[in-house]
């Protein structure tokens, strides 16, 4: 099936509606050598988008990331590389880290060492900042707009007010305002897409690149039947996001969308990818994969999105409202 292009938010740029993402993966949980299949195989299914940040793996990932665009020689032209500044790739001393016209500076230059480009296609702030006025923000992000060194900007868990007054200051002083936003937004994870940033899509012209579509592999069969240890949430140090993610109430619903996949003839993952590509406001659904064989099943969820129907969506809500 043919990759899917949509618009980022108002913007030009057309980006795949699946994407690929680095997280806990690229120079952390896998080798440089399964990173380099997934980026080819991601890239020859049409992905042009591979989403990084300064903390993962604390700048190994963009290095990884780097090295793999480096090598594979593809044309500028023809993929989107992200990064995101805020929580700091090196130490904790003040300024290693926030959204201050420094540390912004700084991780950027950084971040485009690591990537060994020109230019980040898109920037994000990956998280509000409240120490950092949202002026100094904007106007730091239009410099480095204006320096060539970033192409478009966002914002990564940002509140609506926090969107609309970035937006505010843009306005004010003649700036470009953040395109796009990175929220979280899976099954079991959607309130901020759904709800509270409703006004805010049409009125900013705002896209999403959402992230956890499978919620950290809990809308994957795998934990339906047990607890396998060679997975993201029982790596060292992962304590926090398995309490936050594993939990009984989810595993059970995951097994009634289980079901339900099976009867449509998809698998799981397939049908939450597809769930959050059936939403429009959505303009990219960035994956993460520990291994290649995930990522061919899921970038096959385009495919199961007809079958989305108005009973099957309503099947999926009556799942989800269980208690
Ligand atoms: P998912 O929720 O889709 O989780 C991906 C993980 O689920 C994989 O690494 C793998 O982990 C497991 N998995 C994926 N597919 C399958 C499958 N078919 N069968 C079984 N297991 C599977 O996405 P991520 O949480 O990785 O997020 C995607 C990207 O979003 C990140 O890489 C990052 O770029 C971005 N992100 C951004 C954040 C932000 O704050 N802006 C925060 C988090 C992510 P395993 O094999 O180890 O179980």
């Amino acid at each position: 099936m043919e990759m899917e292009y949509r618009k980022l938010g108002r913007s030009g740029l057309q980006i795949s509606a699946l994407s690929l993402g680095s997280w806990l993966t690229f120079g952390k949980q896998i080798d440089d050598r399964t990173a380099e299949k997934l980026m080819a195989k991601a890239y020859e299914a049409g992905v042009n988008f591979f989403d990084n940040a300064e903390i993962y793996a604390r700048g190994e990932s963009e290095r990884v990331m780097g090295r793999i665009l480096k090598k594979m020689n593809w044309p500028r032209s023809s993929y989107l590389v992200s990064s995101k500044a805020f929580f700091g790739s090196e130490d904790d001393k003040p300024n290693q880290r926030g959204l201050s016209r420094k540390h912004l500076f700084e991780a950027c230059d950084a971040a485009l060492q690591r990537l060994q480009v020109d230019y980040l296609d898109l920037y994000f702030c990956h998280r509000p900042d409240p120490d950092t006025p949202i002026e100094e923000t904007v106007w730091a992000m239009n410099d480095l707009l204006r320096q060539g060194k970033i192409l478009y900007w966002g914002t990564s868990e940002w509140s609506a007010q926090e969107i609309t007054e970035a937006h505010l200051v843009a306005r004010q002083y003649h700036l470009i305002g953040p395109v796009m936003e990175q929220p979280q937004y899976n099954l079991f994870h959607r309130k901020r897409v759904e709800e509270e940033y409703k006004r805010i899509y049409e009125d900013l012209g705002l896209g999403l690149t959402i992230w956890s579509p499978l919620a950290s592999g809990t809308l994957t069969p795998k934990y339906l039947k047990g607890l396998p240890q060679n997975t993201r949430l029982f790596m060292d140090g992962m304590d926090w996001l398995r309490e936050l993610v594993l939990r009984e109430e989810r595993i059970r619903k995951a097994q009634k969308l289980a079901e339900l996949a099976k009867k449509l003839g998809i698998s799981l993952p397939q049908l939450a990818i597809a769930w959050c590509l059936k939403n429009p406001r959505v303009s990219t659904v960035i994956l993460g994969a520990s291994k290649v064989e995930q990522l061919e099943e899921n970038l096959k969820a385009p495919e199961a999105l007809p079958l989305l129907n108005e009973e099957v969506i309503q099947s999926i809500e009556n799942i989800l409202n269980e208690s």
